[in-house]
């Protein structure tokens, strides 16, 4: 659609109708991708520097058919750990939590596999980990999992292919690998939970990898508003009902700040 320069509201009309649109919501899902964490200091993927364009992780099959692609994952995973492990969650996982007591948040859905929602203080039953977890470890062929904790430390003790001491099966990453399809169980909820939301916020998602892209589409035939935000144009902001171009943190902050004021 052209708008002409006089219908296309600026930022900050774009910030007070978002801001009426959650204040008006009873049941609200974030959906959040990499852009919400970059200012804790977590690179996204397609942005410049992201692990796209620097290294990009093995695909599945290379990972349970190849010894050597193993190592040189738990090699990889002994030293870039502990760092993501460290990190704590901004200004734009707290707004968050503040929509949840508020009473109107129904989910997070979420790309990242950081676990920084929960760490900020999100209800771990509310989030939705699309794309799995990295704090988690599982055998591939029992299925036992570990926290990453554990895993480490056996890493730290020297051992380059660590296997299931139940089973003796390939140990792997609670994250989803390139190649592989989303977990069954988490996109269904996903997709429930966009089916029955009636304001979708997306924050910080290129909103280019399926089927997460889908999932405002969902929400939108539904009948729900939908509000994105991020840094950067995406390929679904013609969906949105509001589209707000600015960094996740302080936009949050500011637009849940706004809600009891009445700005
Ligand atoms: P992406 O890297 O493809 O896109 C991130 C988007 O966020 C971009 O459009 C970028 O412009 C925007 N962005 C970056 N910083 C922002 C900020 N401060 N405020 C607003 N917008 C910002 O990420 P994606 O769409 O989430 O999907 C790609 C995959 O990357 C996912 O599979 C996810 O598992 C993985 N990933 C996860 C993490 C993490 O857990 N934090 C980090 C990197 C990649
Ligand atoms: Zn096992």
């Amino acid at each position: 659609m052209n708008r002409s320069p006089a219908a296309t509201p600026n930022l900050h009309d774009r910030i007070e109708l978002a801001v009426s649109l959650i204040r008006g919501a009873s049941s609200i899902v974030a959906m959040t991708g990499a852009g919400i964490s970059t200012e804790s200091g977590i690179p996204d993927y397609r942005g410049p520097g992201g692990v796209w364009e620097t290294q990009r992780p093995p695909t599945i099959g290379d990972y349970l058919e190849n010894e050597e692609n193993r190592k040189a994952f738990w090699r990889k995973r002994l030293t870039d750990y502990p760092v993501l492990a460290a990190r704590e969650p901004n200004a734009g996982h707290r707004a968050l939590v503040e929509l949840e007591r508020r009473g109107t948040l129904l989910a997070v859905i979420t790309q990242n596999i950081d676990g920084l929602h929960q760490k900020a203080g999100t209800s771990p039953e509310r989030v939705i980990e699309l794309h799995g977890s990295a704090h988690r470890i599982r055998c591939v062929d029992c299925g036992r999992t570990w926290d990453s904790d554990q895993i480490q430390q056996r890493l730290e003790d020297g051992e380059e292919d660590p296997r299931c001491d139940v089973c003796g099966g390939i140990l792997r990453s609670g994250t989803v690998l390139f190649g592989e399809p989303l977990p069954k169980d988490e996109l269904e909820k996903a997709v429930a939970v966009s089916n029955a939301c009636d304001v979708m916020l997306v924050v910080g998602s290129s909103l280019v990898v399926n089927p997460a892209a889908r999932l405002p589409e969902i929400a939108r035939k539904r009948g729900a508003s939908v509000i994105m935000l991020n840094r950067t144009q995406t390929p679904l902001d013609r969906i949105a009902d509001v589209h707000i171009l600015g960094e996740a943190g302080p936009t949050l902050s500011d637009l849940v700040g706004r809600l009891d004021s009445g700005r």
